[in-house]
């Protein structure tokens, strides 16, 4: 089976909603529709029919759009076990380990608490492609609105821990803030540095930074390198534990 086509639908101030093609079979879900105007527009631009919603989490910048989606398209919505009472309408829930067709590819699901406490991430190893939410994201991760710094980590290194070719289909366009925070804690770092630049250059160019490629978070996202020693020493925690470490970004970055 051919990869899903993916396309970026940006909505509402910065974020990402995606759609996901099934060129073979027409079948299109899409994620975390925070509002349905520019989904319906993106649909209708290239005749496709919705088949599927999907949400990561409960927040309204990605859910707000999937009850005017439901009336007008009449398909089931998938979103996490975990937030039942917080996601109205759910006909599919999902938790850690399961796999589920999104768009007739299959998708495993992962919890990753931390940003929200039910958040879940849907991996689709046929098309290389994650879709996180607001937990991982460019250069970044999402505030830690309801998880603990253990949960957090934990959450980010079963990420990291997926093929180093995954794409990073994250909630926002953040890139370019993160990448600004991330060198005032990693100046040291080249590969970063490099990196920032060119998102520099996506951004004059009116360019999207998503998907980004996990191999290149590996290198340069500050939160995913708590457990590497150069990073730990960066911020002035040499030998401390990764979860404190992370802690302290995750500190440093609410008060940039
Ligand atoms: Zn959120
Ligand atoms: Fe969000």
């Amino acid at each position: 089976m051919a990869a899903l086509e993916i396309v970026l639908v940006p909505a509402l101030s910065d974020n990402y909603v995606y759609l996901l093609h099934d060129a073979g079979t027409g079948a299109t879900a899409v994620v975390d529709p925070g509002e349905a105007p520019p989904v319906e527009a993106a649909l209708a631009a290239r005749g496709w029919t919705l088949t599927q919603i999907v949400n990561t989490h409960h927040h309204h910048d990605h859910t707000d759009g999937n009850d005017a989606l439901k009336a007008k398209y009449g398909v089931p919505l998938v979103g996490p076990r975990a937030e039942s009472a917080r996601i109205a309408g759910m006909d599919v829930m999902v938790g850690d380990g399961d796999t589920v067709q999104v768009a007739g590819h299959s998708a495993i699901v992962y919890e990753t608490p931390g940003h929200t406490t039910g958040h879940v991430s849907f991996h689709i190893p046929d098309s290389q492609a994650l879709f996180c939410g607001d937990t991982l994201f460019a250069l970044g991760c999402g505030r830690m609105f309801e998880g603990t710094p253990t949960q957090f980590w934990k959450s980010l290194s079963t990420l990291r821990a997926l093929p180093s070719n995954t794409k990073i289909y994250c909630g926002h366009e953040y890139t370019q803030s993160n990448a600004r925070f991330a060198v005032s804690v990693d100046g040291g770092n080249a590969k970063l540095k490099a990196r920032a630049a060119e998102i520099d250059r996506l951004r004059a160019a009116k360019q999207p930074t998503v998907p980004s490629i996990l191999a290149d978070e590996f290198d340069t996202n500050p939160f995913l390198r708590a457990d590497d020693p150069a990073m730990a020493a960066a911020v002035g925690m040499a030998g401390a534990d990764p979860i404190a470490v992370f802690a302290e970004i995750r500190k440093r970055k609410d008060a940039f």
